[in-house]
């Protein structure tokens, strides 16, 4: 039986990005787009729980069956694997922008992978750079990249949850970790025209990056692959304070130090 694949982004449906990996996607199995109506970037893993959702059939390019949801990513791999029963693989992308290092926590891209994870199935996500004139990037030069990762993925049927970049100009693929050491969001602060305050909360150019990570690799335009997992737990922490008392001697710790009295009276 083919297998089916449900294609997702946070984009919304008309993005040129999701066209794209659909088209790839169709060599491996059926596709069905269920996409968010409008943009939804950086909604990571918000779901709509306070409305109700639709899914409407969308005409597209490329003659896709594909359905819209007023909801975000996850919202649309929810409803798109409950409307489409037996889905084997669900792809996320790609996404104008690539999603790095710390961005993975606040990207609506992964959200659609990390959703079907939750669900048991496997999900992947695509990112891509997109260029200072802002420009659409030139899919076309992507997709023998798009093509190969998902060859090479498919085989790798451990690999439930899966982060990948695809730069402009890709020399090579190159499995990494997540880059983890810095974060880039930034407020800046401004003036509306009636000179109130305002904030935008946004990103700065990040420098350096550790060898092996999404970003070194991306960095050095190679597509990055980073596995990842839904268990957040921090491991050696963990085993850290299970090897202490559960009750901490709390009598003890509120003694003041000895020389506090002396300290507080030279002030
Ligand atoms: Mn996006």
């Amino acid at each position: 039986m083919k297998s089916r694949i449900l294609i997702c982004n946070d984009d919304g449906i008309y993005s040129p990005g999701i066209a794209s990996l659909a088209k790839v996607a169709s060599r491996f199995g059926d596709v069905r787009i269920v996409a968010p109506d409008v943009e939804q970037s950086s909604m990571s893993h918000a779901i709509t729980s306070s409305r109700p959702l639709r899914y409407r059939r969308t005409p597209l390019p490329g003659g896709f069956e594909a359905y819209r949801v007023n909801g975000t990513p996850a919202d649309c791999v929810a409803l798109g694997t409950y409307l489409w029963e037996r889905v084997n693989l669900v792809l996320s992308g790609i996404n104008l922008g690539p999603n790095l290092g710390s961005a993975c926590w606040h990207s609506g891209t992964l959200a659609a992978a990390k959703q079907a994870a939750l669900l048991g199935l496997r999900g992947i996500a695509f990112s891509t750079a997109v260029s200072i004139t802002e420009k659409a990037p030139d899919f076309s030069q992507l997709e023998p990249y798009v093509e190969k990762v998902l060859e090479l993925l498919l085989e790798e049927k451990e690999l439930c949850l899966v982060n990948v970049n695809v730069p402009e100009k890709p020399r090579g693929i190159r499995w990494t970790r997540q880059a983890v050491k810095q974060y880039d969001g930034k407020v800046v602060p401004g003036k509306d025209p009636m000179k109130r305050a305002i904030y935008w909360f946004t990103i700065k150019p990040l420098e350096g990056e550790e060898e092996g990570t999404d970003r070194w690799a991306f960095g050095k335009n190679f597509v990055s692959i980073t596995p990842l997992r839904l268990d957040l737990t921090d491991e050696r922490n963990l085993a850290r304070v299970l090897a202490l008392p559960i009750t901490p001697a709390r009598t003890a710790r509120r003694k003041p130090p000895a020389n506090s009295t002396k300290r507080d009276s030279s002030r």
